[in-house]
């Protein structure tokens, strides 16, 4: 694969007034490109620039923005092989994981968002029920925000931090995107894309920086969708308490697999060890941690060792050529590193891998875990990397009271032979993302709203919801015409007041019979 063109990284945000940020390769370790590192008197700028810019963008309407989004969906597709190298050279991910989650996901999600937006935003004609409104005409109509920051993580540049944009843009709204300091380069990327695609200047800004180059953009927006840490979420919401600005928040999660004596182990084997390896590890609803029932553990383990020995992991140079990437973040792999050291000195083994891989670039090796239980950190913390622990239980039971036993509420999985009884336990998951003998899907599932229950998060992205949080709601009442009074008010009421209470009681008295 040849080395990724920083031209877009150059030339889109200019200057930060602060010192430049080296990016890496992290399969490689080789620096390939410097971005600017936004000060806070930097992104104020911008953010004028953003403001500005809103208007003209939001007049253009629904067809209008959607011509611009259709073109870059386009764009996206034919440079794709551009798009894919970036995003391999700055995470380590592999080809495919690049290409399928992140190039894919643009395309559906684009399409659904250009085809959903008119429908979730256009007003909403609502039928007044109630004796105070009857016969008034009431809508519910939904206006962009103005200026949306969008902060984003490392692990997915293009799904987890541009997906976010495009319904924000598709609503009205000029962004910012923050991405994280180690992967800023897809996002100068796809800016790139959108200007070629005819968005007005100023619509779509990347404000690359470091943590404080977020906090300041905190300040300066009318909503902010943030995507990582809990403990930086709740950093994120405490700051923007400030203005009273309103938040979206996809945390941090460790999602449970249950695997039942009745379901396909062969299925099951498969799924564990594809979604808990996909990108390296480092997905929001990875499988974390597995409860199989007694009767079907060793032979599931024994599936998921075989499974797990074969894949080859290594720089991505095309596709083919590695299953498993490398970890992104130096700090991530330092704390995959502690949760298996961690495990493995309080009594768990480890059937394949186990430690960091000799040589050039950032790789913790495939590694299955089993005697855990919840003492362990690889049980309970958010690991974030290629691990994939597998506890024995007695029953169900006893596998959805562990499920069940994390501050975390983001995803999981039940694996039965009987569909009814793998949704049955899949209800009881405390869990916004759940799925029956599957994983994962519900993030590319972009029909459903897809957010984290407890320390995971606050709000949804996908679904009507996922777009309407990008505008404000405005409800507006509309009487008819040549009426000079309603009969509750003051005028009338000497005379009528007692008829009125009648009345009352005669509408709702009537409507409990009913
Ligand atoms: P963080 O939560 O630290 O960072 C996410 C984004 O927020 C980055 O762009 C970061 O910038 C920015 N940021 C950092 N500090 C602030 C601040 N005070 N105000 C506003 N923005 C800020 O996540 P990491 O990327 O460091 O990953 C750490 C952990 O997050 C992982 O261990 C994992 O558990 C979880 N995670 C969850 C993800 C998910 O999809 N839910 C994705 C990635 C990580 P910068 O990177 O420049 O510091």
């Amino acid at each position: 694969m040849a080395s990724v063109d920083t031209t877009a990284a150059q030339s889109t945000n200019g200057h930060g007034g602060g010192a430049e940020i080296p990016v890496e390769n992290p399969a490689t370790g080789e620096v390939i490109a410097h971005v600017a590192n936004l000060d806070a008197a930097r992104v104020a700028e911008i953010a004028r620039a953003g403001r500005a810019a809103q208007p003209g963008w939001q007049a253009m309407g629904f067809e209008g923005r959607g011509r611009v989004i259709r073109r870059m969906q386009k764009w996206v597709m034919d440079n794709s092989e551009r798009v894919v190298q970036t995003i391999v050279s700055e995470t380590g991910k592999t080809y495919e994981d690049a290409y399928m989650v992140e190039i894919n996901y643009a395309g559906g999600a684009i399409d659904y968002w250009i085809k959903q937006a008119p429908k979730f935003l256009d007003d909403e004609s609502v039928h007044a029920t109630t004796l105070a409104v009857r016969g008034k005409k009431m809508v519910v109509r939904y206006e962009p925000l103005g200026l949306i920051g969008v902060i984003g993580p490392w692990n997915y540049p293009l799904a987890n931090s541009f997906g976010d944009c495009i319904p924000a843009l598709l609503a009205g709204n000029s962004v910012i995107l923050k991405p994280s300091e180690v992967t800023p380069l897809t996002s100068l990327l796809l800016a790139e894309g959108l200007a070629e695609s005819g968005l007005p200047e100023g619509v779509f800004q990347v404000a690359t920086g470091r943590g404080e180059t977020g906090a300041a953009l905190v300040d300066e927006v009318d909503m902010i969708m943030f995507t990582g840490s809990t403990e930086t979420g709740r950093r994120v919401l405490k700051r923007a308490a400030d203005t009273l600005t309103p938040v979206s928040l996809e945390l941090g999660g460790k999602d449970p697999m249950i695997v039942l004596s009745d379901a396909d182990l062969e299925r099951a084997a498969n799924l564990a060890v594809y979604y808990s390896m996909l990108n390296g590890g480092q997905t929001c609803i990875s499988i974390e941690r597995v409860y199989v029932e007694e009767p079907v553990y060793d032979e599931f383990v024994r599936r998921v060792v075989d499974k797990v020995g074969v894949l080859r992991q290594g720089p991505s140079t095309g596709p083919a050529t590695a299953e498993v990437g490398a970890m992104t973040f130096p700090k991530q792999l330092e704390i995959v590193e502690e949760h298996v050291r961690d495990a493995l000195a309080k009594g768990a083994r480890a059937l394949t891998g186990g430690k960091r891989r000799a040589g050039k670039g950032m790789f913790f090796e495939p590694t299955v875990l089993v005697d855990v239980d919840h003492t362990m950190k690889a049980m309970t913390e958010e690991t974030f990397g290629p691990t994939l622990p597998i506890m024995k239980v007695a029953d169900a039971e006893e596998a959805i009271t562990l499920a069940n036993d994390s501050p975390y509420g983001l995803g999981g999985a039940v694996f039965s032979g009987d569909r009814a009884r793998g949704e049955q336990l899949a209800r009881r998951m405390q869990a916004g993302a759940v799925c029956v003998n599957d994983a994962l899907l519900n993030y590319v599932a972009v029909e459903l709203p897809m957010g984290g229950w407890k320390a995971s998060g606050l709000g949804a992205r996908h679904g009507a919801a996922g777009i309407r949080k990008f505008t404000k709601q405005q409800s507006i009442f509309i009487s008819r015409l040549h009426l000079k009074n309603d009969v509750y008010m003051f005028p009338y009421r000497r005379r009528v007041s007692k008829a009125l209470f009648q009345g009352v009681r005669l509408f709702y008295g009537r409507g409990r019979r009913r």
